[in-house]
C-alpha cells in the first residue's frame, strides 16, 4: 500500500463517499499504476525512500533501463515549476547512484522525460538508461534536441533531465516546442 493511501485510510476512513479528501486527490490517483509501485505489485524495485522509488523498466529499451519516480502523483514534466528543481535534482542523484552500482560508464548514461501528449503513463517518470538502445525504433522514442539561440531545448517529445532542470531554473516550463 502506498504511503498516501495508508494516510488516507488512517485519517479519512470516515469520509462520506463521493467527496474524496483533498490529500488523496492531489497526491494519489487510484487509477495510476505508478502510484502503486511495489514488489507485491510485480515491480522490480531497486530502491526507495519516503519520496522516491526506483524500479527496472519491464520492457527495457536499452541495456539497462530504470524508472525513477516521485511517490506523489505528479502528472508530467509539464506540471513542474522552478520550485520543483530540487526534486528533479534528487531524482537525478539517485539515478546516478543506481548507475554507479551497475558500473555504467558516464558517456553511456542517458536520462530524461517524455513530454505529453507523447508520454505513456501520466505519472512523472525519469527514464534512466545505459546505452546502447536495443533497436533504432526504441532509440527514436528518446530524441535529444539541443537548444539554439535562447532556447535550452529544441523541438522534441523528450527532454534530458539536465535540460529540464535548466529550463525550470530559468523560470520557464518544459514543452515539446523549443523552450
Ligand atoms: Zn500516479
Ligand atoms: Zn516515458
Amino acid at each position: 500500500m502506498s504511503f498516501a493511501r495508508l494516510l488516507s485510510r488512517l485519517f479519512f476512513s470516515g469520509t462520506p463517499s463521493g467527496s474524496p479528501p483533498l490529500i488523496e486527490q492531489s497526491k494519489y490517483d487510484s487509477n495510476c499504476v505508478f502510484c502503486d509501485v511495489s514488489v507485491q505489485n510485480g515491480f522490480d524495485v531497486l530502491w526507495e525512500d519516503e519520496k522516491l522509488i526506483a524500479f527496472r523498466d519491464q520492457i527495457p529499451a536499452s541495456k539497462y533501463h530504470i524508472q525513477v519516480i516521485p511517490k506523489e502523483h505528479i502528472r508530467s514534466i509539464r506540471q513542474l515549476r522552478k520550485s520543483d528543481v530540487q526534486m528533479l535534482k534528487d531524482m537525478v542523484k539517485l539515478a546516478h547512484q543506481l548507475l554507479d552500482e551497475l558500473a555504467i560508464a558516464g558517456p553511456t548514461r542517458k536520462m530524461g522525460f517524455h513530454i505529453p501528449p507523447f508520454n505513456s503513463i501520466n505519472h512523472l517518470h525519469l527514464h534512466v538508461q545505459a546505452l546502447p538502445y536495443k533497436t533504432l525504433a526504441k532509440k527514436a522514442k528518446y530524441p535529444v534536441a539541443n537548444g539554439f539561440k535562447s532556447y535550452i531545448k529544441g523541438f522534441s517529445w523528450f527532454v534530458e533531465a539536465k535540460q529540464a532542470i535548466s529550463i525550470l531554473q530559468d523560470d520557464r516550463t518544459v514543452g515539446v516546442f523549443p523552450c
